[in-house]
């Protein structure tokens, strides 16, 4: 998570150019588990979060995230499209 200063420092948006990563939303960490089943550890700095994000008008959880810290982009490929509440893909 956030910790202090010097993380931010050193790590914000230092990754928002690198290409988008494809990940597994069921195979992140949590953020916190008994909170929230979006909100992960980013895989890549493992400070930031990934919020999981949603369509401004519809709502519908977005299949694309970036992380609050670092910048990385990703792609969740176990995410299904055109869902309020997360739905993930048979494998
Ligand atoms: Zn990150």
């Amino acid at each position: 998570m956030l910790t202090n200063m010097s993380d931010i420092k050193q790590l914000a948006l230092k990754n928002i150019k690198k290409p988008i990563k494809k990940v597994k939303h069921q195979d992140l960490t949590r953020f916190n588990p008994e909170n929230s089943i979006f909100k992960s550890i980013c895989p890549v700095c493992k400070k930031g979060i990934l919020l999981v994000g949603r369509d401004q008008m519809t709502f519908d959880i977005l299949t694309n995230d970036v992380c609050v810290l670092c910048g990385q982009r990703f792609i969740y490929i176990d995410i299904e499209k055109g869902h309020i509440d997360l739905v993930y893909k048979e494998a």
